[in-house]
Parts: C-alpha cells; sequence; structure tokens
C-alpha cells in the first residue's frame, strides 16, 4: 500500500460517473484506498460489493453505506435522518447490516460562503456528540464526523470522534485540541478551494475561507496533528481521482511532510474498519 495514494474522503456515487468507471479512475491515479462519505440511496454497499468482485483495481474500499442526520439538518444529500436517539440505533444497526465499515455523521450544516463563517443548518450540541458517538462505539464503529465551527469541532474532539472531515473555522484553541487528542483531522481542502471563483458565491468569503483553514493546516500539523488527505471528490469541481492527487499537493502546500500525511492516513485505514 506505500507506494499508492490514500483518499480518505469521497463520495464514489456523486460526480456523474457510475461506480465502476470511477474505479477506473481511481486505478489510473494510482489510487490504493478510497473511504467514502456515504451516498442517500446506500448503493455504496453495492459498489464495496464490485470492488470485491474486482481484485485488479487493486483498491481498498470502506464505506458507511449511507451517512446519519438529524432530521432536518444538513446530511440528506449524503444519507438519512433520525429524529431521537432510539431511531439513531436503528440506523446504526442498518448500517451494520448492509456492511457499513463505520459510522458517518453529520454534526453541523455545511459552509454557506454567503456571510463569513455562516453554515447552512445549526449544529448538534455536545451532550448529543457524545451520545451518538458512545452509540456507535458501543456497536464497535469508528465514528467519520462531518463537522464544520469552532465549538462544535471542540464538542467532536472531547467526545472521542475519531475523525473530523471539513473542519472548517477551527481557532487556535481547536487546533491545540486536536493535537492533543487521538481525533484524526480531514480538512477536505481541494473541495472547500473549489468554491473560489464559483458563480453564485461571493469571491472574496471562498478566497477568506479557503486561506482560513489553510493557515488552521499549517498551525495544527506545526502543533503535530494528524492530518490525512481526504478531497471531498464527487464533491462540485473535485474531480474523483485527479482531486486526491490536488488534496495531498495542497496539504504539502500548507507545510504537512508527506511521511505526516501517510501516518495519518494509515491511522484512518487501521481505524476505519469493523
Ligand atoms: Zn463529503
Amino acid at each position: 500500500m506505500d507506494d499508492r495514494f490514500y483518499e480518505c474522503h469521497g463520495h464514489i456515487m456523486m460526480g456523474g460517473a457510475d461506480y465502476a468507471s470511477s474505479f477506473d479512475a481511481l486505478a489510473s491515479c494510482g489510487i490504493g484506498y478510497f473511504r467514502d462519505g456515504g451516498d442517500a440511496g446506500g448503493i455504496t454497499a453495492e459498489a464495496k460489493q464490485y470492488v470485491k468482485e474486482h481484485p485488479e483495481l487493486g483498491l481498498e474500499y470502506v464505506t458507511p453505506v449511507f451517512a446519519i442526520h438529524r432530521k432536518g439538518r444538513y446530511g440528506g444529500i449524503v444519507g438519512r435522518p433520525y429524529e431521537d436517539f432510539k431511531e439513531f440505533r436503528a440506523l446504526v444497526a442498518e448500517a451494520a447490516s448492509k456492511g457499513a465499515d463505520f459510522i458517518k455523521i453529520m454534526y453541523s450544516g455545511i459552509v454557506t460562503f454567503k456571510e463569513y463563517g455562516e453554515l447552512s443548518t445549526p449544529p448538534l450540541d455536545a451532550e448529543e456528540i457524545k451520545e451518538l458517538v458512545n452509540i456507535a462505539h458501543g456497536e464497535g464503529f469508528a465514528v467519520m464526523a462531518h463537522c464544520n465551527g469552532r465549538d462544535t469541532i471542540l464538542a467532536a474532539i472531547e467526545a472521542g470522534t475519531d475523525s473530523i472531515e471539513h473542519g472548517v473555522f477551527m481557532d487556535e484553541e481547536c487546533e491545540a485540541a486536536l493535537a492533543e487528542s487521538g481525533t484524526i483531522w480531514v480538512p477536505t481542502i481541494a473541495a472547500i478551494a473549489a468554491f473560489c471563483n464559483r458563480p453564485g458565491f461571493d469571491e472574496e468569503i471562498a478566497d477568506r475561507t479557503a486561506k482560513a483553514l489553510k493557515a488552521s493546516v499549517s498551525r495544527a500539523s506545526a502543533l503535530g496533528a494528524k492530518i490525512a488527505s481526504g478531497s471531498d471528490c464527487g464533491a462540485f469541481r473535485v474531480p474523483i481521482g485527479p482531486g486526491c492527487l490536488d488534496e495531498y499537493a495542497l496539504l504539502r502546500e500548507c507545510g504537512v511532510p508527506s511521511e505526516r500525511i501517510a501516518a495519518a492516513n494509515e491511522l484512518i485505514r487501521g481505524r476505519f474498519r469493523r
């Protein structure tokens, strides 16, 4: 695996192509590991079976099958909703029965790029995050969490979330807490940077957000935080395959040494399996 690239956050069902073509694109980019962020239809369970039947792809593919979000909050694009802990437990059991390798949970909204710092929906509170992580861990699953915003990121780290995805709007307290914790950060810089020059979004705010994220990555890396490469490929203007290679370049631009990226990726690979 050492000579292959790791895509620690992607969506094989997004990006417009069928999954077989997307898997071919990964193979031609030399990608040997792909951790999916989920899809609303749960088709990634089928995609996982396809990878098993095609060893020539040289790919290790893991998926939560579908992501899980609180009803009325962000997440319908990649998963299914719960209203209370009982429903959350039932979704975890269903994901398990469909072959999920880990659980993906949406803690916060997405960055709107309309007002600096604004997120699309309110976040979960710290108590709820803690309980969700406990339930998933109790079933033997690691937790991949979509998470933006200072307070939510601190709550995620405190709850023992295994990986934080995006992690936009960290402050220095977040970066220090991250460096001291076992949580791995997947900043998906490629996906955030893709909003610069996107029609309908404020260019200056997108630029400022991307710059702030890169500065956070540099500071957190200097403190020793575990930062893995995941591009959120399948998302807007992040192609499945090349997006992964772009993310490696962006992390290195931020000063994350290649061997530290590789070590964090390997931690993800070791932890996000059941
Ligand atoms: Zn994603």
